[in-house]
Order: structure tokens, then sequence, then C-alpha cells
């Protein structure tokens, strides 16, 4: 069995917020199982009590004209004015667009601010733990360091499956969060999606569900899962098929329990004036968000079909993603003589199960070819 437990020193709680998450579990067997009375134990005491910022602009949005309140320059840019803090008109557009309600959404500083807020919201510092299932991304582990929140680790299969199992067997009772990336990152395969609903089944955390890659996917999102289950939150994001990594915006969606208290911990102006343009005159032109998937898409598959023909190539593993895993004879190698034509791939040769590895993101059409007439003159060296 691929377990591998995190070696930090597990040691036994006395604290109230275990107490309460045991209680929490051993009513289980009489209640709906992940009730919101579940999920409101899971979060830490300090975020159960407090109360939000308030910035009291919005009860009076509609009922006043002059704004005197917010120590604001009065002279109108577009910009003087501090940004709405819930982001309702981009949510309005998200949710027609995606079709899910409004209260089920939130907006981060890109995904990455939602990963961060969740690890703050659920876990304590020295207590409770994450769990990841490397290879995957690798923000999951850097957010619970800054917070001094241990990551246990359960490896994918050899084949970069779900081992289900395994992952269930190395819960602990400080796991409060359960990191999925599918698409993973950087693999590039989805899960199964009834493999992935074992887990949130099986699991009495919050299982958190990276969708980073799900519009280069084959295969639904779990999205679908949130009108059945409250311990799941699915991140997307702006970053990847949108093409605005530089505006820097993220989505989550969840039950309205954990958006209210996502909203509750949050920067009060965590999504600026800027961003919220751009993501508003972005899902205004859902053709060109299509029209460069598609396009993508087409380039994927023709990058794998060449790469495969490469004597140095021993495989392309498939992708459900905007890139390729590949590996290969010589990855430091191959690596260094693509950064020496200015073609910077990623080195994942020395991540787990991804020895001799590099990820290629698959790059517009010219770019694609002029990385593959470098590699044509490698195999000629
Ligand atoms: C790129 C990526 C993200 C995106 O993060 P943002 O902060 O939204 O840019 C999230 N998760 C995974 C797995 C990624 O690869």
């Amino acid at each position: 069995m691929r377990v591998i437990l995190n070696k930090t020193f597990y040691y036994c709680k006395k604290d109230i917020s275990v107490a309460l998450h045991l209680t929490a579990q051993t009513q289980l067997s009489t209640q709906t199982p992940k009730s919101m009375s579940t999920i409101k134990n899971l979060i830490r005491p300090n975020i159960q009590k407090m109360t939000a910022y308030s910035s009291a602009r919005s009860e009076f949005k509609g009922k006043a004209h002059i704004f005197l309140d917010a120590n604001e320059n009065p002279f109108d840019t577009d910009l003087n004015r501090y940004p709405d803090p819930l982001q309702w008109k981009v949510k309005e557009e998200i949710g027609k667009w995606k079709n899910i309600e409004v209260q089920s959404i939130f907006l981060g500083n890109g995904s990455d601010e939602v990963i961060d807020l969740l690890i703050r919201i659920f876990c304590e510092p020295r207590e409770d733990a994450i769990m990841i299932l490397p290879p995957t991304y690798g923000m999951y582990q850097v957010s619970a360091a800054i917070s001094d929140v241990e990551v246990q680790e359960v490896l994918l299969t050899n084949d970069y499956q779900l081992d289900i199992t395994a992952i269930l067997e190395a819960v602990q009772p400080n796991t409060k969060l359960l990191f999925v990336c599918s698409p993973n990152n950087p693999t590039g395969n989805s899960f199964n999606l009834k493999a992935i609903e074992e887990l949130v089944e099986g699991f009495e955390g919050i299982v958190v569900v990276d969708e980073a890659y799900i519009d280069f996917a084959g295969q639904a999102s779990c999205v679908n899962l949130l009108k059945e289950y409250k311990n799941l939150v699915v991140t997307q994001t702006f970053s990847k098929a949108w093409g605005l990594a530089g505006i820097r915006l993220g989505m989550a969606f969840a039950a309205k329990e954990i958006i209210d208290v996502l909203n509750k911990v949050k920067p009060p102006y965590n999504v600026n004036q800027l961003t919220q343009n751009a993501a508003l005159e972005a899902l205004q032109n859902v053709e060109r968000y299509e029209w460069e998937r598609a396009n993508i898409l087409q380039q994927r598959n023709f990058l794998k079909e060449e790469l495969m023909g490469f004597d140095f190539v021993k495989k392309v593993f498939p992708s459900d993603a905007n890139f390729l895993l590949v590996r290969v004879k010589e990855a430091q190698e191959l690596y260094d003589y693509l950064t020496s034509k200015g073609i910077i791939v990623r080195n994942r040769s020395k991540v787990v199960l991804c020895e001799g590895c590099l990820r290629f993101t698959v790059g517009t059409e010219e770019e694609n070819l002029e990385l593959l007439e470098a590699l044509r003159i490698y195999t000629e060296n």
C-alpha cells in the first residue's frame, strides 16, 4: 500500500474543537451524514466566533446618492470608489453561465486564495491536517506550511489514479481537508467522478476538488455533486482556459454555509475593480473563450501525436488539461537543451511518480511548431 504519513509527531488533542469534532462524528449514525451542523463543527472555534469586517456601504446601495462614509477621493475616475466586496455582478454572470445560484459562489484573488482561506478556516495550526495526493499541485503544501498545518500524503497509484482504500484508511481524526486535483496537475488526467464521489461520501471532513483545468476535460464537473453533498468545495479559475491569469480571479462553488464563512474570513476587497471589470467583459464574450479552448484542444492532440513520434519520448500521458506530461530518456539534458534554445518547459523529473518527465504547456500553433522543430534538431545531435 502506498501510504506515506507525515513524519510530524501526531499527538492527542484535548481541546474543545476536537471534542466537537468527535461529537459530530459519533452523531453521524443517527443523523444525515455531513449535515450542516457537522460542517460547522469542522470550522476552527475562533472563526466560528468572529464577526466579519463590515463596510456598511452595501446596506445603502441604491438608497443614497452621496457617500461620505469611506474616506474615498470624491473625484470620479471609475476607480475612486472601493469595489463591491461581494462582486455581485460578476457572480450573477458566472451563475448564469454555469447555471449555479449566486449564493453558492465565492470569488477569490486566484483560486490560490481560496485554497489558503479554506486551510485557515478549517485547520487549527499545529493540530489539524490536510491530506494531499501526490504528484499534485504544489500550493496546497505551501499554504499549509504557511499556516503551520500538517500535510498527510497518500500517493496516486502508478497509473495516476485515486487509491480510495488507502486514502480513507490514512485519514486521521485531525484530517480536516482532502485536496483532490482533477484534472490533476502535473499528470494531466481526470479522476473518475464515481471515485471522487466515494471520497466525498467516505471522508468526514471537507473534500476540495480543484478543477483549474476542467474546461479542457472530457468529463463533467463535480459541481453537479454539490446538490447532494455539503462537505464538498469545487474550485475553478479564470487563469487557464479564460486566458486571464493576470487578473487573478478564482471561483469556489459550495453549500451556502461554506460560502458564508469564506466571505467572513476573506479580506474585504480581495477582488479589485479592474479584475471585476475584466471578468465582466470576458463573460460577455464567451465565443472568444470557446474558440481559444477549441484551438488549444486541437493543438494538444497535434502536439501529442508529434511528440509520440520521437525516439527519445518514452510516453505521452493522456491529458484532460492544456498541458502534456511526457516521459523522456534524458529529462534533465532535454530540459537544458530547450532552455538553451529559449524554450522553457516544466521539469518534473524529480517529482514522485513523474521520474524522467517534462511537462509541456500547449502553446499557439507557431510556438508548438517551433518547439517541435527544436526537438527535431535535438534528435539529430
Ligand atoms: C494553475 C492552477 C491553479 C490556478 O490558480 P489561480 O490562483 O486561480 O491562478 C489552481 N490549481 C491548479 C491545480 C493549477 O494548476
